[in-house]
């Protein structure tokens, strides 16, 4: 992925259609947890309409808290997958934090006649996971997006990346996600899309940038999606190539992170200012 500059292999990639590298951009919306199938569906059609072909979806969450919702895991992937293919999204990204998933995500694809394409997500937490990596990387049927982990230096993340590319798959985009602090708010996490062109510098891997996650809130008061845009901005000013967000139909019901998620309504102001801080890059 470039880190060893001998090795010449390709790190922009096509997949069900959908080109990724470092010179394009990708936003990838939607539900942080899957909750149910009318709010997954009313997510597609938004994105549809907003001419979108790719879409996050949460199904295996890792939860600091035990008590928390979990995710409905295998079980909401057919409905998932089959309503992606209904409104055209061609790729999901979909977190996994254990390597049965792959199966269960293959299997469910195949039973549904795989009307769409899956990236897996390996999260900030699993960063250094070492057998999920190797596990994820010895697949090669689905690309990998991975999170930079939250509480390790830089080159530990790109580290991270090349154990997906030693076990075979170099198909993976490198993810900003923010840093822990002890610095409280009024930020979850450190926003760090100033490595943007850090990465891009020093790895062929197209750079995603996860403002939901950085900033932990959508708004800096009730009716402007300020703070979030902000951060948005920063990273695609910086020459991002994909951007993670969260994005609900009622985020007061979402039951997970439904402060930092978009609505409907908001999402055609973020794509346009998304539009013109990539036209400023
Ligand atoms: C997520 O994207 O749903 C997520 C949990 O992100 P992170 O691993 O960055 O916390």
């Amino acid at each position: 992925l470039g880190r060893h500059r001998d090795d010449e292999r390709e790190a922009a990639f096509t997949y069900n259609g959908v080109e990724f590298s470092q010179d394009n951009l990708h936003v990838f919306a939607g539900l942080c947890a899957v909750d149910n199938p009318q709010n997954v569906e009313r997510m597609f059609q938004v994105l549809q309409q907003h001419g979108q072909t790719c879409a996050r979806m949460g199904a295996y969450k890792p939860r600091t808290n035990p008590y928390s919702f979990q995710g409905h895991g295998a079980g909401c992937l057919p409905y998932v997958f089959e309503l992606a293919g209904k409104y055209g999204i061609r790729v999901i990204a979909m977190e996994i934090t254990h390597d049965r998933h792959i199966e269960e995500i293959e299997q469910a694809l195949e039973s549904v006649g795989n009307p769409t394409g899956v990236m897996l997500q390996i999260g900030t937490r699993n960063t250094q996971n070492f057998e999920l990596l190797k596990a994820a990387g010895r697949q090669t049927r689905f690309p990998i997006l991975l999170k930079r982990g939250f509480g390790i230096t830089l080159e530990e993340s790109l580290n991270a990346a090349e154990y997906l590319a030693t076990e075979g798959n170099s198909q993976v985009i490198f993810c900003l996600r923010g840093m822990k602090t002890n610095m409280g708010d009024p930020h979850r996490n450190f926003v760090d899309f100033a490595h943007v062109p850090v990465v891009k510098r020093l790895t062929r891997m197209p750079v995603c940038i996860d403002p939901s996650h950085s900033v932990g809130s959508r708004a800096a008061s009730p009716d402007r999606i300020m703070d979030m845009m902000h951060a948005t901005a920063q990273g695609v000013i910086s020459g991002a190539n994909m951007i993670l967000v969260d994005f609900h139909p009622d985020p007061k019901r979402a039951l997970v992170d439904g402060p930092q998620a978009l609505t409907p309504d908001e999402m055609h102001q973020f794509l346009e200012d998304v539009a013109i801080a990539r036209d400023a890059y």
